[in-house]
């Protein structure tokens, strides 16, 4: 997949799509669109929608951001260490297109173990029946 410029990708994606993603922002707890969203689907990444997440993995881990226990079974992932802010946590990024995703945490009461703590500016969503 062709890289993007900075320009290309600001005229695509809203203020807030393109700081998370590309700059690496957090978006603020509770603001996101997807944090309560619980149709059937597929979540995208928002820059160049590779399939990362399905709405059968998302749960409510009362942190305010869209909360997953697992990936799908593909390598649109990738995975950096991240000790900013004087913390150890791994970074979860798009592998297609290097957008900053959100974070993955061991704490997860889940099937896995994990929690995929996702930031809905990343995520762009497709419906089942259309997906
Ligand atoms: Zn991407």
């Amino acid at each position: 997949m062709a890289k993007k410029s900075d320009e290309e990708y600001r005229a695509e994606l809203t203020e807030m799509q393109f700081w998370v993603t590309r700059q690496g922002g957090t978006e603020r707890p509770g603001t996101g669109i997807f944090n309560a969203h619980d149709r059937a689907g597929v979540y995208n990444c928002v820059c160049c929608k590779a399939k990362l997440f399905s709405s059968t993995e998302k749960f409510n881990a009362g942190c305010g951001w869209p909360s997953f226990a697992d990936h799908m079974n593909n390598d649109n992932l990738r995975f950096l260490e991240d000790r900013s802010h004087g913390q150890f946590r791994t970074e979860v990024r798009c592998s297609q297109c290097d957008a900053h995703l959100g974070h993955v945490f061991d704490d997860g009461p889940t099937h896995t173990g994990q929690r995929y703590c996702i930031n809905s500016a990343s995520l762009d969503f497709t419906d089942e029946s259309k997906a």
